[in-house]
């Protein structure tokens, strides 16, 4: 009940938006711009911003009667404008706290690791746990993780941990089990393992899945100015990549998150948005924040909310200075090597042995309660899967809520959904679900698939061509920190070549236009978040989060799409981020 009454609060002042008259503000011209709506190419000559919001596109002759002296004109000079980038999956809260830890990316083998975690000791305050972010055990020449022993080199006495890229495997020294309070005798918690030394009397430092988790969330929290650093580094970040909207896709996977998270609030800190799923042991918790939030910004007469919209009349009453609480997030499986499938691997990953096929995270019983409680209300849920079997368990429970409480424009959304079988394909139509791909299982990755996966699985991975020929939404996500950087035009170009690191192109026939790329992470990722009414087109009315590009991505040699630069960001008529040149001032707007 008391979940229904915070969706409700949260919901209050979702209006209409009218559109105001000239003067505009800003008129763009000069350039391509890239509407984005429809499913082909449509092109504006111009483009009018007013009080944060888009006014008119179209003909340059339609904007002449909209100017006035306070506008201002911009010409693009042959760049491209299109909407401004939505982030469909990321963690741009773990990202931040990351952007604070050691940087592990490219590691060649445990002795560079160790060193990268030796320079990270001085850099970290005392009382804080010496913590590294982005090695692949797979690359490393030793093919495996640092042990506790190796890490105790970084520092025996205070706590060391490392986390790989995928975010589901890491090691750490005696004294972070310590600190977390595991010791050899602790049994492996559902869903995950710690490994043990030979004769079991400890624990050899590696750790996977929610035996990861049961220590990470006991490192202490990011509070202060380290947790302004973790949303400012973050927001600054996502914006150079041209997103005006991000997404914190697992809030609550460090006990400290939802306390950033306020902080930010407090402070006024986000120049973007944020959307936040919370991680599912975390959603007591965050929907009690939520509630809070929603009552301190009380959206009734007289209210802090109502005055704040009566300032600004286009917010998105759902965000509360920049942030909303839009969804929840469960893990049904694990990632690309422990995946759950229907069948065996083809070739088992390293340290599996006989039919392997990945492992479930959560009971069915759990899923589907889940879906019971929160099919009937505005909680979106997003599910993590990787294999077919774990879509298999979403699409069953999806089917029970829908026979209890009736088909609902839920748009639950299908994580990765990195293979689907054809016959789950029109069971996903049917439910109203959003597949979000992750290209970087192709790229770079796409290698290590094709041979743990076998060619159908691999040729049928982030099936977007079919996803297109079914009309089923789909987007395209970083989830970064998985993907180094949260780029976005890394992911349309992911999708238009889908070129692995060796340069094989894995399922051709999946491959996609560069303009139903971009769809994916403009117009239908809007979709996917349930702001399409507010986001994701250039349409009078909407808000005016726009991305200037140097060059056209439908106008390029396809293979060059991700080298595109981010000239400009702007979120709401605000310029949020602009290459390499600060003296030039806001974009207009009325903040
Ligand atoms: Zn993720």
């Amino acid at each position: 009940m008391r979940i229904l009454t915070v969706m409700t609060l949260l919901s209050v002042g979702v209006g209409t938006c009218v559109a105001a008259d000239g003067p505009a503000d800003v008129v763009y011209t000069g350039g391509d711009i890239l509407t984005m709506a429809g499913p082909d190419p449509a092109y504006v000559e111009s483009l009018a911003v007013k009080d944060g919001k888009i006014l008119f596109a179209g003909a340059a002759e339609g904007v002449k009667n909209l100017t006035g002296p306070v506008t201002r004109t911009v010409d693009l000079g042959g760049k491209t404008l299109l909407p401004g980038f939505i982030d469909t999956h990321g963690h741009f809260i773990y990202f931040g706290k990351n952007l604070v830890d050691a940087n592990l990316f490219g590691c060649t083998d445990v002795a560079d690791l160790i060193a990268r975690m030796k320079a990270q000791v001085d850099r970290t305050p005392a009382g804080s746990w010496i913590v590294g972010f982005g090695y692949q055990a797979r690359q490393m020449r030793e093919g495996r993780p640092p042990t506790a022993e190796e890490l105790a080199a970084v520092s025996a006495d205070r706590p060391v941990m490392v986390v790989d890229s995928s975010g589901h495997l890491g090691s750490a020294n005696a004294a972070a089990f310590a600190a977390a309070g595991i010791t050899a005798d602790t049994p492996n918690p559902e869903g995950g393992a710690f490994a043990r030394q030979a004769d079991g009397k400890s624990l050899a430092g590696p750790m996977e899945e929610t035996a990861l988790n049961a220590v990470r969330s006991k490192r202490p929290p990011f509070t202060g100015e380290l947790a302004d650093k973790v949303a400012t580094g973050a927001a600054a970040l996502w914006a150079s990549y041209g997103q005006t909207t991000a997404m914190e896709a697992g809030l609550g996977l460090g006990n400290d998150d939802i306390g950033i998270v306020l902080n930010a609030i407090d402070k006024q800190l986000l120049p973007i948005d944020l959307y936040v799923a919370a991680k599912d042991s975390a959603l007591d918790d965050t929907l009690a924040a939520a509630y809070s939030v929603a009552s301190q910004y009380d959206p009734r007469a007289g209210g802090t909310m109502e005055k704040l919209r009566a300032a600004r009349p286009d917010l998105d009453g759902r965000y509360v200075n920049r942030v909303r609480l839009g969804g929840v997030k469960f893990w049904l499986d694990g990632s690309l090597d422990t995946a759950w499938f229907t069948e065996p691997y083809t070739t088992n990953p390293p340290g599996r042995s006989g039919a392997f096929s990945g492992y479930r995270q959560i009971p069915d019983e759990v899923l589907d309660g889940v879906f019971d409680k929160y099919w009937p209300t505005e909680l979106q849920i997003h599910m993590h899967m990787n294999g077919d079997a774990a879509a298999d368990q979403a699409l069953a429970a999806i089917a029970k809520a829908v026979k209890k409480h009736g088909m609902r424009d839920h748009r639950p959304v299908f994580v990765h959904a990195s293979w689907l079988r054809p016959d789950q394909i029109e069971k996903v139509k049917a439910c109203g679900a959003v597949p979000s791909f992750l290209p970087s299982g192709i790229v770079p990755g796409g290698d290590s698939v094709v041979k743990l996966w076998g060619p159908v699985r691999s040729a049928g991975a982030m099936a977007s061509r079919s996803m297109l020929r079914a009309g089923i939404p789909f987007t395209f996500s970083h989830d970064a920190p998985v993907s180094p950087t949260p780029s976005i035009l890394g992911l349309v170009d992911a999708g238009v070549n889908r070129t692995s690191g060796s340069g094989q192109v894995i399922g051709p026939d999946e491959r996609i236009t560069p303009y139903q790329a971009l769809r994916a992470v403009t117009a239908t990722a809007a979709y996917q978040l349930k702001e399409e009414s507010t986001k994701g087109t250039l349409e009078p009315g909407k808000l005016a989060d726009l991305v200037i590009l140097e060059r056209n991505p439908l106008k390029v040699e396809p293979a060059t799409i991700k080298d595109i630069p981010v000239v400009e960001t702007i979120k709401e008529g605000t310029t949020v981020f602009h290459r390499g040149a600060d003296a030039q001032g806001p974009a207009g707007g009325s903040r």
